[in-house]
């Protein structure tokens, strides 16, 4: 199965790079240049100028671009290229109903769509470990299956697609409230005076551990914030997620809450790890010091 990549960014780079070990990758496009040709020349797949070039040479093709108009954008892009019976497998985290319109646009163009979006962070991209959260037709996630083994650690069908958006929303209501009890709690260490290694080591190994306090907690108590998860693609998916929920007349206080601390943060902290949040906590504390 010949494979193609288009989006690398902090997560599709790491995943094409894994496509490429398990032999399956074909070729890659990215929409500003310079990533794609480091890419090709590292690896020696093909830097497709477009992505319908990409698409005609591909049975399988992988995306994983920012946002929902992104997706469609770039599903626009592909059809002219598209195969019969290719198969396009959408890392992206968008909505649902995104997911389910560029199944009807791939449909139309004779390929079939799997939403495929993922967990697990750039560490996860990297070590080829990541939750994918999958919505389709099981005979397609099926012929998929290899290229997305060579991604994930973990394959779980949700169900018809728009299903695994649908998981990945209830994963992002998750990630808001662990990020905001993490950060809130270790501000609160920290003015107790703790030692803050010590108290991180302590806890994670107590009820209260948790991933993100292992990976992000030693690097926030420092002031230092990488990526990681942007603050901006964070506040994208809670969007998503208040939509979602106001379908059923329903606000969720964790997905507004923490849309509204976003907005507090400074204005390039939309490109920062979401752990920059900790910045906002320990505010609090020395305000209330002054
Ligand atoms: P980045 O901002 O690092 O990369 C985004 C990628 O999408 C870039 O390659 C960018 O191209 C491309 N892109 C964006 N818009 C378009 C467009 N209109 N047409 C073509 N290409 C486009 O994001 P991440 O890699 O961090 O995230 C990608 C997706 O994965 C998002 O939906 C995110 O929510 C999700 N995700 C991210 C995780 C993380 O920890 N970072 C974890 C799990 C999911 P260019 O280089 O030209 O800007």
């Amino acid at each position: 199965m010949r494979v193609g990549f288009v989006g690398l960014g902090a997560m599709g780079l790491p995943m094409a790079l894994n496509l490429h070990r398990a032999g399956l990758l074909a070729g890659v496009w990215n929409r500003t240049g310079g990533r794609a040709a480091a890419l090709a020349a590292e690896t020696g797949v093909t830097d497709f100028p477009a992505p319908a070039e990409l698409a005609a040479a591909c049975e399988l093709i992988v995306t994983c671009v920012s946002a929902d108009e992104d997706l469609l954008e770039v599903v626009a892009a592909l059809v002219p290229g598209l195969r019969p019976g290719a198969i396009v497998v959408d890392c992206s985290t968008v909505a649902a109903g995104t997911a389910r319109e560029a199944a009807r646009r791939l449909a139309a163009a004779g390929a079939e769509f799997l939403d495929c979006p993922v967990s697990g962070g750039t560490e996860g991209a990297i070590a080829g470990t990541l939750s994918i959260m999958a919505g389709g037709d099981e005979a397609t996630l099926e012929r998929a299956r290899p290229a997305l083994e060579a991604m994930g650690g973990s394959i779980t069908l949700m169900g018809p697609v728009g299903a695994g958006q649908a998981a990945k929303a209830t994963n992002q209501i998750m990630v808001a409230g662990i990020n905001q009890a993490v950060t809130e709690a270790l501000a609160f260490g920290q003015a107790q005076g703790l030692p803050m290694e010590q108290l991180i080591k302590a806890l994670e190994k107590g009820a209260a551990g948790n991933w993100f306090l292992s990976r992000r907690g030693p690097t926030m108590i420092r002031g230092e914030f990488p990526l990681g998860f942007k603050v901006g693609l964070h506040a994208k998916d809670l969007e998503i997620c208040r939509r979602m929920a106001e379908e059923f007349s329903v606000r969720l206080p964790i997905v507004e809450m923490t849309l509204l601390h976003y907005t507090r943060l400074p204005a390039h902290s939309a490109d920062e790890d979401i752990s920059a949040l900790f910045r906002l906590k320990s505010d609090m504390f020395t305000r209330s010091g002054d």
